[in-house]
């Protein structure tokens, strides 16, 4: 198949070996779980249990609200404990909606939802059921999935890309889970494929993973419209509009959608919840993640209920060596730093590297841009990351923007090649952060507007019914009165006449 080439991008060190070759491992249960109510993209999850309530595994803890939210399901058996915020997997360590839940040992599963063939299922009954039970983009985007299943109702789509390249380095869950579970995901993706309404599927592999490649070429043989494609391994190829490229040699427009061109991109160990919720009727509960990077004693992919504690997940690997610099939750390129290992596992985590000084890259000091230009060759966006820099760090927001900051996927490859090391990525999610919450605070004070315009206006229909109302009641005791005083005059009037006619 013909690929065409993308601008920019980078060759970070893999460093995929350390945890590649090590099969997917169970994690057991922790004594607590904690469920944070907010996994996705959107609006938290409601709760629907309370503080006491003994649940099954699969049961629903929380129901999603409004548009774009996701249901959220127990990860096991147990008692809900509590019902409040708790250090949620952010950079910023701040808390979050969670519901605690001690595990009762029993891993009983609740009563499940029938399966469903996707052979004879309609898509819209896939997609039902892919809402229903929570799925989410489990490549670290978060966006529900049903939401991009049922996007054939208003794009004109003709091809579903399977994203398979997992191009940050050390992470190799997906690599061991199309290795490992090439059957279930190539399933998901038919009944990804149905619920889209398109023919063809393409899933795109790095080259660099030979073996997931062959695992899925057996898997899909004989099966028309779905090809396993291999790309090139460069940096980030696992970045939608970039992967597309590459397939179809379409652009994505700027802040637009890949759906806009006809495509919608899952990722697949998406396709592999797709395929448990389908065929079994079971919710995401838990998930492979990549535990890596020399401060890991022992690196590999292990399979862990959503909710367990990242420092939980961190032991079951060996726990940590000596020296660890940093705990990053994701890649090394666009993962965020981890500020308390307590955090729980949720859906989109796909990996926890725990670096030394060496690999963290922490040891280098900044130094003055020197305009070599680097990172703009580098920018698969085709953007000027130098200029964008100069200008936030006076505050100029604006004219960042102008240079292209909103069009940037903070993939980091123009801080990978910085040789003066600066935090050009930390500076963009800065300035990106501050402009979301100017715009957040001015969609407000908006709304606030409206509300009182609408109060207003509420306020003055009522007084204009009431002047009406008055306005009635007077008219018709007015016309009362007349009646009253002319009722004599006309009754002696008729009696006159009567006399006359007699
Ligand atoms: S790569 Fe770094 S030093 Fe070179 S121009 Fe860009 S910001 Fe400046
Ligand atoms: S982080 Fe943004 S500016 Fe830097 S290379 Fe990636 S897209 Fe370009």
């Amino acid at each position: 198949m013909k690929l065409f080439s993308i601008r920019g991008g980078v060759h970070p060190k893999g460093r995929k070996e350390l945890a590649a070759d090590v099969a997917i491992a169970p994690v057991g249960l922790p004594p607590l779980l904690r469920v944070p109510l907010l996994q996705h993209i959107g609006t938290p999850a409601e709760p629907v249990v309370r503080k006491g309530d003994l649940v099954k595994k699969g049961q629903l803890l929380a129901i999603g609200q409004g548009m774009v939210s996701a249901p959220v399901h127990a990860p096991t058996s147990g008692r809900v404990m509590a019902i409040g915020r708790y250090v949620a997997p952010h950079p910023s360590g701040l808390p979050g909606r969670t519901v605690t839940l001690k595990p009762d040992g029993q891993d009983e599963w609740a009563d499940l939802p029938p399966p469903l063939d996707p052979e004879t299922a309609t898509p819209e009954e896939i997609a039902e059921r892919v809402a229903d039970r929570g799925i989410v983009g489990m490549g670290g985007a978060t966006f529900p999935s049903a939401i991009k299943l049922n996007l054939g109702g208003r794009y004109d789509l003709h091809l579903l890309v399977v994203n398979g390249a997992e191009c940050e380095p050390y992470l190799t869950c997906d690599d061991r889970l199309m290795r490992e579970r090439a059957d279930q995901v190539i399933d998901g993706i038919l009944s990804m494929r149905k619920a889209l309404g398109v023919g063809r599927a393409i899933v795109a592999v790095e080259t660099n993973k030979p073996r997931a490649m062959e695992a899925l070429r057996k898997a899909g043989a004989g099966l028309d419209g779905l090809r396993v494609v291999g790309v090139p391994t460069r940096y980030p190829m696992g970045s939608e509009r970039h992967l597309v490229q590459t397939l179809t040699g379409l652009e994505t427009p700027a802040r637009g959608l890949t759906a806009d061109i006809g495509v919608v991109v899952h990722n697949v160990a998406t396709a592999f919840a797709v395929h448990e919720a389908v065929r079994l009727g079971r919710p995401l509960i838990s998930r492979v993640v990549t535990l890596s990077g020399g401060g890991i004693a022992r690196p590999g992919n292990y399979e862990a209920r959503i909710g367990t504690p990242i420092e939980a997940l961190i032991a079951a690997a060996g726990g940590l060596e000596d020296r660890t610099a940093r705990l990053i939750l994701g890649g090394p390129m666009m993962g965020q730093p981890l500020a308390d290992p307590k955090a729980p596992l949720v859906k989109g985590t796909n990996g926890v590297l725990a670096l030394r000084p060496a690999e963290s890259g922490e040891s280098a000091a900044q130094q003055p841009c020197i305009r070599c230009a680097t990172c703009v060759s580098v920018c698969p966006c085709g953007l000027m990351p130098l200029e964008m820099a100069a200008r936030i760090r006076k505050e100029q927001l604006d004219a960042a923007v102008e240079h292209g900051l909103m069009d940037c996927v903070g993939c980091g490859s123009c801080a990978y090649a910085c040789p003066s090391r600066i935090p050009l990525v930390q500076l963009f999610n800065y300035a990106k952060g501050r402009l979301t919450a100017v715009q957040r605070a001015r969609h407000k004070q908006e709304e606030i507007k409206r509300l009182a315009r609408a109060r207003a206006e509420r306020m003055d229909a009522i007084a204009r019914a009431k002047r009406e109302q008055m306005d009635r009641r007077k008219a018709e005791r007015a016309a009362r009165k007349k009646a009253e005083q002319t009722a004599p005059e006309a009754a002696a009037e008729k009696r006159d006449q009567e006399t006359v006619d007699a």
